[in-house]
């Protein structure tokens, strides 16, 4: 897999116009805030290098979790501001993040000492964390004036942006997102940073009910919407998004079974008729979830069948008996443009963020 020879052809494709299609509808809907680019976690699955470059033009800066994945952007050649959306695990990675130009989110104490006692060569721009209510990382916000005071007269310290994350912006409905932003809203005007401020995620954004307006002069950070997946199915320009991956696998054998008889491990699908199954090179291995159960949509020649048996490490197994024509060497849609990844999510219990993300590295992925 290395040299990039590839003799299975299950793959991921990436459609690289879809995300920069994406890239435009966010940049529209983003209005004058600036746009963060999130491609932690390998671009979601899709290929961080190739996604990063697809997408350079169209954002303003580029956000990772942590250090070694901003480290792979650098010795690509990538120039932008890049955002650490965990901050600094040890006062190590500071001179780094200095020499590198890297931006470390601050949102604990110990990563506030290391800042206030580190020599840098240049000062670094920061992003305060504040806890409005996610109750995950960040200062409470009866914290912040000091930390923003002790961070503001740090000559280790070059700009201060403050942030904060939605716990529910899925969720137009739901009361703690007010709550968040009228927190968040008095530490602005407690902090006078007016300008440097973070809130939306990809749901907030797309939110059709919220003022696009209130997100002006801040940075907006999106990150599943540009690989073309909707935070939320319901709002109405989810649909003019493009999904950028498309998960195939090849039809690798066909047989015959007669009633009563049962496929796969544990037996636990049983014919009720006679019937053709499809075995699929895809499995657990490559990131399929073991989880999808019997009746799991699969995308084969223009139609679904339903999974049929439990999913194995390298294999799949679908009953095509309504299909006609299926032959060895056909290939299947998992998920992408035809077979919602949404869809395959709900099936297995679980959301897109995770089928995306888990995507696993013998699958290679293709740019298309
Ligand atoms: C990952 C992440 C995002 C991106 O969220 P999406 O829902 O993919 O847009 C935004 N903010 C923070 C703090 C994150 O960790």
């Amino acid at each position: 897999m290395a040299n990039g020879l590839h003799f299975r052809t299950t793959r991921a494709e990436i459609n690289r116009a879809a995300l920069q299609h994406n890239a435009g509808i966010i940049r529209g809907l983003a209005g004058a805030a600036s746009v963060l680019g999130v491609v932690k976690a390998d671009a979601y699955g899709h290929g961080m290098i190739s996604a990063a470059q697809a997408i350079a033009g169209q954002v303003d800066a580029f956000a990772v979790a942590f250090l070694d994945e901003a480290l792979v952007l650098r010795s690509a050649g990538f120039n932008q501001p890049i955002v650490l959306l965990e901050g600094c695990f040890s006062a190590a990675e500071l001179p780094i993040c200095a020499h590198h130009n890297l931006q470390p989110v601050v949102h604990e104490q110990s990563q506030l000492d290391a800042i206030l006692t580190s020599r840098l060569i240049h000062p670094l721009a920061v992003w305060l964390k504040v806890d409005t209510g996610m109750h995950r990382l960040g200062w409470a916000p009866d914290q912040v004036r000091r930390v923003y005071k002790e961070l503001n007269a740090s000559p280790q310290v070059g700009s201060v942006t403050l942030m904060s994350h939605y716990a529910n912006s899925g969720d137009n409905a739901h009361p703690l997102n007010q709550q968040q932003e009228q927190q968040f809203y008095d530490l602005t005007a407690e902090t006078r940073l007016t300008d440097h401020l973070s809130l939306a995620n990809s749901a907030a954004l797309v939110s059709a009910s919220r003022d696009y307006e209130q997100f002006d002069r801040h940075w907006v950070r999106t990150g599943i919407t540009l690989y073309g997946i909707s935070p939320n199915p319901d709002q109405p320009v989810s649909s003019e998004l493009k999904p950028v991956m498309r998960l195939v696998a090849p039809v690798i054998a066909l047989r015959d079974i007669s009633a009563g008889e049962c496929v796969g491990y544990g037996s636990c699908w049983v014919a009720e008729r006679d019937s053709l199954i499809a075995t699929l090179a895809i499995g657990y291995a490559d990131g399929y979830p073991r989880h999808c159960p019997n009746g799991t949509p699969v995308f084969i020649n223009g139609q679904r069948a339903p999974l049929a048996g439990r999913v194995s490490m390298d294999m799949i197994t679908v009953d095509v008996t309504d299909l006609g024509q299926v032959k060895v060497g056909d290939e299947a849609e998992l998920w992408g443009p035809e077979l919602s990844v949404h869809e395959i999510a709900r099936h297995a219990g679980t959301i897109s963020y995770e089928l995306v993300t888990r995507v696993s590295a013998r699958v290679p992925r293709v740019e298309i």
